[in-house]
């Protein structure tokens, strides 16, 4: 039978616990993101029953049909967002993890500002500086950065970053004490961006070392939920 979530979310809270305490960090300092693509509205019905409040989503279509199912949680967009449904994910998200461009952050603001609010984001930076993968460079982040500066509506709260897929944890441990570095030198004294400290890095293979290197937010899909269905469509 297969274990039921309630049980795996009591794990991964253990091991954040154990994470946070070996790095002197407290639990509390760590958000868990429990990422739910391609699972069904009444799984995740049932990690809010579980305690989860916090939830991460790749694609804004899918998060529609499930925020719904849990009042009063928050809501992070996680994937690739498309300018065409950028209303749509300022008005269902608390936070976009996902902001690549400074075209995007232009057209976060824009909505945020007709719709009245202020969006936190972070900027996903590509660590491995793959074509393929989304995310800025570290060499683009500045621009981006002066550019938010001048923009209404959003708060660059931090930085994300997904590494390539590694069989050990500890191959992210580079990757992810990078991110860390980047983040401080971008938010140090007099950089008018003290408050940028959020660090979203780390999935369920290798969220304790991110823990260990300063996340502040973990976005754990499988260990949560169990291997993934095969997205549709
Ligand atoms: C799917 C996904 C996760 C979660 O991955 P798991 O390995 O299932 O924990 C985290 N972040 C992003 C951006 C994802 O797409």
């Amino acid at each position: 039978m297969e274990e039921p979530i309630r049980d795996r979310v009591a794990r991964v809270l253990e091991r954040i616990d154990r994470a946070a305490a070996r790095s002197g960090r407290s639990p509390a300092a760590v958000r868990l993101v429990a990422v739910t693509k391609t699972q069904p509205p009444e799984r995740v019905a049932e990690a809010y029953e579980a305690g989860l409040r916090v939830f991460g989503e790749n694609y804004v279509q899918e998060a529609e049909g499930k925020a719904g199912r849990v009042p009063d949680a928050e809501w992070h967009l996680i994937g690739k967002l498309q300018g065409n449904k950028v209303r749509k994910a300022v008005s269902l998200f608390g936070w976009i993890q996902s902001v690549d461009s400074p075209g995007l952050l232009a057209a976060i603001s824009r909505r945020c500002v007709e719709a009245g609010k202020t969006m936190p984001v972070l900027v996903e930076v590509n660590l491995a500086g793959e074509g393929s993968k989304a995310g800025v460079s570290p060499e683009e982040l500045p621009d981006l950065l002066s550019a938010a500066a001048g923009l209404d509506g959003v708060v660059v709260a931090g930085l994300m970053a997904i590494p390539p897929m590694t069989e050990d944890p500890e191959e992210s441990r580079p990757g992810f004490s990078r991110l860390r570095e980047i983040l401080a030198r971008h938010s140090g004294p007099g950089t008018g961006r003290e408050g940028m400290t959020e660090l979203s890095m780390g999935m369920s293979n290798d969220f304790e070392v991110a823990i260990e290197e300063g996340a502040t937010m973990v976005r754990v899909g499988t260990a949560i939920f169990g291997s993934r269905a095969r997205r549709q469509g």
